[in-house]
This record gives structure tokens, C-alpha cells and sequence, in this order.
């Protein structure tokens, strides 16, 4: 690993300041991504301003009635907060999906918005990537591209984000807020955070650097009863998603009056299946209306030469997730 500075701030200024005045700082907060990244000589930070002590681990009513979630509050802690597992089953169960138990104690909600894709070749220094190296070229394009995007790719990269979390967030609309450098705070929708690699795969987010993530929140809804998250993966634990499908649905009587779906492993960001919400509005919540609504998303998929099974897979775990949220207790 190569050397680095490395200091510990006491309020979230100070650490915005920090990274601000310096294009080569990173935040530390959980470790666990970063510090691979640096140990495999991927990321190269000489600086790391560790947040650990900041105020930002509180979990408590939002406002509007929704959740507040503290940048700094641990995966585990979430996950298992009362107020999460009461009103957003959906987020326990991704969260629960995603890492290990040793890693989920360790992580961070920030950092878990913050984790950069697992493309091999992103990993592997010997190789092109131009996520790592801009305009070095595309090692999965033509490689080993099983675990890649089936959506929103471009002919830079076809890498996908791997956090489940994440999915869950963008299902249930959640909103992410930051400070930057001025002092001023912003609220940055969750569909606005993360971004497709067009031109610039190097970018994951829309944060500027030094812009530091406090807290997510997630507006209230009528979703608790009605939820669920699929993860289809290659063994039943501590392995990424190669398909992974949020739903939520409230319904009206038989009908379903709002749907949510938000898909992983699919994209360079958290996919929401909108054509598929699209669908389900209005209709009975019948396995041939599912069917059809998940159809209606991947018609629009494009997959890669050891991919296009995803194709398949993300119809059928469509179908599955909107038929265990419709049956689940509630
Ligand atoms: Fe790099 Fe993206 Fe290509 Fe993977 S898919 S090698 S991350 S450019």
C-alpha cells in the first residue's frame, strides 16, 4: 500500500474542508471498501480524513413523517432499527442480503452508497479500464462480462453497482443529504445520485469532491405491508447480486394503487424498473399481470456474450418479488 496521511476531523466542516482542499483526500468511515481498493493499489488517496467521530450515526423520525438515517449509522444498526424494520421491511431485508455479518458491523450507510463496482478488470491494475484509468479502454466489453450491466451501459463500461441497499433506497424514493465545501447543505433524490457511465465511467455519483453525505431519508409510505427483496446470486451468502428485484406495492381493494421496483446487478446505478410500476398501476395482482409487468422492463434489456442470461433471470425475479410482496403478512 502506499503511504498516506491520515487524520481524524471533529465536525463535519472541518472534514468537508479537508477533502475540499485536497483532490487526492478521501473520507474513511467504515474501511471496508476503500481500504481494499488501496491495499490492491486501485484507489491511491495520500490523504484520508477519518469521520468516525462525527455526529452522524443517529437513526430517528423524520419530519415528514418518514426516517432519518445517519451517514455514519453501521449497516447492522440499520437494518435492525425498530423504526426501519416496523415501517421499511423492504431496506432490513437488502441490507441483510448484501456483504457478511463481519462486514455489515463494520459498514457504513455512506460508504454503502459510496462502494464502487466489483468488475474484475476495475480490479486488476494489469488490465484497461476506464473506469480506473479514464480512456484506457474496456476490459469486460469483450471479456468475462457474467456479473455486467444489462441496462443503461454505454461502450466505455458496462460495470454494475453492487450494493443492495441500495436498490431498496431507490424503490422507496429515498433522499440523500450532503454538505459541501460553502457550508450549504443540498438534498439530492436518490434516482439523482448515482449515475450511468456515458462517457465518464469514472464517475459513480453526482457528489462533488469533498462533499460529504450526513443523512438518508426516507419519506413516509404505504409500503410496509407489501414488500420484498429478491437476490438471485451465484451461493447463499457473502456473494453480489446477479439479479436482485425490490417491490412494493399498496394496494386499493384487489387493485394496486402505487408500485415500486427497483432492480440490482443490472446497472451502473440502482435500476428503477419504471415501465414495469407503469404496468401494475390499476391492474389486479395476478401472477399473469406480473408477468407481463416484468415484460414490460426487460423487453428493454440488452445483455453482453456470458450476460444475456440475466435477461431471463430478471423477468422471472420480477415475477418473483411482486408474488412474495402481494402474499406477505404485512
Ligand atoms: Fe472498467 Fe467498467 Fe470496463 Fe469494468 S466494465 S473494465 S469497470 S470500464
Amino acid at each position: 500500500m502506499r503511504p498516506f496521511k491520515y487524520s481524524k476531523a471533529n465536525d463535519a466542516a472541518a472534514a468537508v474542508k479537508s477533502v475540499s482542499a485536497n483532490k487526492d483526500a478521501y473520507f474513511l468511515a467504515g474501511g471496508t471498501n476503500i481500504i481494499d481498493l488501496m491495499k490492491e493499489d486501485v484507489a491511491r488517496p495520500d490523504e484520508l480524513i477519518d469521520i468516525n467521530r462525527l455526529n452522524l450515526m443517529q437513526i430517528k423520525s423524520a419530519k415528514n413523517g418518514g426516517v432519518s438515517i445517519g451517514a455514519l449509522a453501521k449497516n447492522t444498526d440499520t437494518a435492525n432499527h425498530p423504526l426501519v424494520r416496523q415501517n421499511y421491511p423492504l431496506l432490513t431485508q437488502a441490507i441483510l442480503a448484501g456483504a457478511s455479518g463481519q462486514i455489515r458491523n463494520m459498514a457504513t450507510n455512506g460508504g454503502n452508497l459510496l462502494q464502487r463496482t466489483r468488475c474484475a478488470y476495475f480490479y486488476d491494475t494489469a488490465m484497461p479500464c476506464n473506469k480506473r484509468e479514464p480512456n484506457s479502454g474496456c476490459g469486460a466489453l469483450e471479456g468475462i462480462n457474467r456479473m455486467h450491466a444489462i441496462f443503461g451501459w454505454s461502450e466505455k463500461c458496462i460495470a454494475v453497482m453492487p450494493s443492495d441497499m441500495c436498490v431498496a433506497l431507490a424503490a422507496l424514493d429515498a433522499t440523500v443529504k450532503v454538505q459541501g465545501a460553502d457550508g450549504k447543505e443540498r438534498s439530492i433524490a436518490f434516482a439523482d445520485f448515482h449515475r450511468l457511465p456515458e462517457n465518464s465511467p469514472e464517475k459513480d455519483n453526482n457528489l462533488a469532491h469533498g462533499e460529504l453525505i450526513t443523512a438518508i431519508e426516507i419519506p413516509k409510505n404505504n409500503f410496509a405491508a407489501k414488500s420484498y427483496y429478491v437476490k438471485v446470486r451465484d451461493r447463499a451468502s457473502y456473494a453480489f447480486a446477479l439479479v436482485s428485484v425490490a417491490a412494493a406495492l399498496e394496494m386499493n381493494g384487489n387493485k394496486i394503487k402505487q408500485a415500486r421496483v427497483a432492480m440490482g446487478g443490472v446497472a451502473h446505478k440502482p435500476w428503477r424498473a419504471f415501465e414495469t410500476e407503469k404496468y401494475l398501476v390499476g391492474k389486479e395482482a395476478t401472477d399473469a399481470v406480473f408477468i407481463e409487468a416484468a415484460n414490460a422492463e426487460m423487453k428493454n434489456a440488452r445483455g453482453f456474450e456470458h450476460n444475456k442470461f440475466k435477461i431471463e433471470l430478471g423477468r422471472r425475479a420480477i415475477v418473483r418479488a411482486l408474488s412474495m410482496a402481494i402474499s406477505s403478512k404485512g
